[in-house]
């Protein structure tokens, strides 16, 4: 009680300043990172992903605007608090993985990125969203075998080349050790390649459903993107919209283009 208390004291000497345009924040759907009309502008991600590996893909949000901010101040800042309310909004993404068990498991860096970055982003989002999934637990089944190269900036075909033979997994579960059912989570998919290559390597090893989600994906206008175009479904954006859930007044007086839909939807 007293900690709260001291909490809203410093709150309001010291408001948090917002990510994105680094204005005071106050409370709303996603405070303390983004400020009230920073999080009106963030863009749910409804469609499903075609990365080729069965199960279509989901992702939270689109990459854009207050989203990169976000992802950046996660990957590069350490702000691991921001991945950690990515993994607890994801949680509607699985609605339509049957329950059961789940591995949830965490996009590797290379030992050598993760040293100097200090931590996994994919990690700080799998570990919440694996806490919130009932029968989930996280499960750090790959590991990078190489130092990939970044694939900003390279075409749809040098990515895959670039992720070819990049992932290997973990000794302990290597010899059919790999659970039957995986949930992948990374912080951005943008060709879905380095997501493939790893969807590879699970199945490889024994995995036999995997799904792959992510907190942002590369928008529609892109020409890297995964999305599916055509297979837009209201019904989920109802219910992978966890922002709107969470303070839908908050979002009220969103101008992005995707929140009428969300906001007709009858079902
Ligand atoms: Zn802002």
């Amino acid at each position: 009680m007293l900690g709260r208390a001291f909490g809203a004291l410093v709150d309001g000497l010291l408001p948090p300043r917002c990510h994105h345009c680094a204005s005071p924040v106050l409370r709303n759907a996603w405070s303390p990172f983004l400020c009230t009309r920073c999080a009106a502008a963030l863009r749910p991600c409804y469609q499903r992903l075609d990365l080729g590996v069965g199960h279509p893909g989901r992702g939270l949000l689109l990459y854009t605007g207050p989203c990169r901010s976000l992802v950046r101040a996660l990957k590069f800042q350490g702000c691991v608090s921001i991945g950690r309310r990515f993994g607890h909004a994801m949680v509607p993404l699985l609605e339509s993985v049957p329950p059961g068990t789940l591995a949830v498991v965490p996009m590797p860096l290379h030992w050598r990125r993760q040293w100097i970055r200090g931590h996994n982003q994919a990690r700080a989002i799998a570990g919440a969203l694996a806490l919130a999934r009932p029968g989930a637990q996280l499960c750090p089944l790959l590991c990078r075998m190489r130092p990939t190269a970044p694939q900003v900036g390279r075409g749809a075909a040098a990515r895959e080349r670039n992720m070819r033979n990049a992932f290997a997994l973990a000794h302990r579960y290597r010899g059919g050790g790999c659970p039957p059912r995986v949930v992948l989570v990374d912080d951005v998919i943008t060709t879905g390649a380095t997501m493939r290559a790893a969807v590879r390597c699970l199945r490889a090893g024994g995995a036999r459903h995997v799904w792959a989600c992510a907190a942002a994906v590369t928008p529609p206008s892109s020409p890297t993107s995964t999305l599916e175009g055509d297979r837009w479904r209201r019904r989920d954006a109802r219910r992978c919209d966890p922002v709107a859930s969470a303070s839908a007044d908050a979002l009220a007086s969103s101008r992005a283009a995707l929140w009428p839909v969300a906001r007709t939807t009858s079902r």
